[in-house]
């Protein structure tokens, strides 16, 4: 008998391991493991949740018209070149099914945001991963790796899990000396965070008839991880080609009314931002007094880099933090086994993170 056979490269995929929200026998969970955002969902956002509830029967407007003109007005951005996804997880996997294949190559950096390699594998593309330096993209290490069958660059512009990031200039070279053919896909999931006058997010470069891509999100700063969604900025015929292929009903209304109303609370993100800076320089400071490695980030965590000592490693810290209800992200999966990433959360949480690993690493 023969059996239904799924397409050969799928079953060389490794799921995707998300942060783990639970440890038995600990009532009190942190959970400092997803980049989730401090405070919560916007207040604002949770209003439209609360008046859009009773609409949960209604299909959703297919075509997220207001919260596409509501990107379009607070960016100014052409709407029509804007599309809303199921978070900006939806879009990676659209580009990735729409432009790769067997035969074909995507291109991202060493220690580059899981989804992409994972997206990718699903199509039958071959993966191609450029070093890093100083755990920062490599602008030449990426170009040098393209070639005639490059199809996609998928960079995290600031990158996640490493928190560093290149500046515009940087960017603009990347995209110079790139074969035109390869389509450039900027992901800025962390911008909001951002204030280094050398940033910037590339919306400019997303052009009517160009090769570069934009992927923004609701579930870092504006805390709406588990509604799904996100957004995209397109050229004209890609976003034609992703409008063809995604779901017509990607989006739920009540995550479309979420986000639309999240982007008018300017308050809630000056707010989250101050606090995130705050307390991720006090996180840095603390870490790196007692042994810790952390590379600067300009993200709503920061990477702890473990001295490679038994009893000190990443991984019996890991083990210490979950002992005392702390849940923080291993990063083995991402190449970095001497390291732990650690969400920016509340100043009580960022004091009992720090506290615990003062006397792990005094112990
Ligand atoms: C969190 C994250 C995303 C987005 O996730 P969604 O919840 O699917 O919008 C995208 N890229 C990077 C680099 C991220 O860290």
């Amino acid at each position: 008998m023969s059996m239904p056979q799924p397409k050969p490269w799928l079953l060389d995929i490794a799921p995707y391991v998300g942060g783990e929200a639970e440890i038995k026998g600990v009532d009190r969970v942190i959970k400092l493991a997803s980049n989730e955002g401090a405070f919560g969902p916007s207040p604002k956002a949770l209003d439209a949740i609360r008046k859009t509830a009773d609409q949960a029967y209604r299909y959703p407007d297919g075509d997220s018209t207001k919260l596409r003109r509501k990107i379009a007005e607070k960016y100014n951005l052409d709407v029509d070149r804007i599309i809303a996804g199921a978070g900006s997880d939806d879009l990676i996997q659209l580009l990735c099914r729409c432009y790769a294949g067997p035969g074909d190559e995507v291109l991202f950096t060493a220690h580059a945001f899981a989804m992409y390699p994972i997206y990718a594998s699903t199509t039958g593309t071959a993966l191609v991963a450029a070093p890093e330096f100083n755990i920062t993209a490599d602008v030449d290490a990426l170009v040098e790796r393209a070639n005639d069958k490059t199809k996609l660059l998928f960079l995290a512009n600031p990158n996640n899990p490493t928190g560093t990031y290149l500046p515009a200039d940087e960017i603009r070279r990347l995209r110079e000396k790139l074969p035109e053919h390869v389509l450039l896909v900027l992901d800025g999931a962390y911008a909001e965070y951002v204030n280094r006058n050398d940033y910037d997010v590339g919306a400019d470069m997303v052009t009517p008839d160009g090769n570069v891509v934009m992927l923004r999100t609701f579930s870092k700063i504006y805390g709406l991880g588990g509604l799904r969604a996100g957004w995209g900025y397109f050229s004209e015929k890609t976003a034609d080609v992703i409008n063809r292929v995604r779901s017509p009903f990607n989006i739920s209304n009540i995550a479309q009314a979420a986000a639309t109303a999240a982007l008018d609370d300017d308050e809630f993100v000056e707010k989250s931002r101050r606090h995130n800076e705050e307390w991720r320089r006090w996180t840095s400071e603390k870490l790196q007094a007692l042994g810790i490695t952390v590379p600067e980030s300009i993200c709503n965590f920061v990477l702890a880099r473990f001295p490679e000592e038994p009893g000190k490693n990443a991984e019996a810290a890991d083990a210490f933090l979950k002992s005392r209800g702390i849940i923080v992200r291993r990063m083995g999966g991402y190449g970095l086994p001497d390291s732990l990433r650690i969400s920016i959360g509340l100043e009580d949480e960022m004091r009992l993170v720090v506290d615990t690993l003062t006397e792990f690493m005094e112990a």
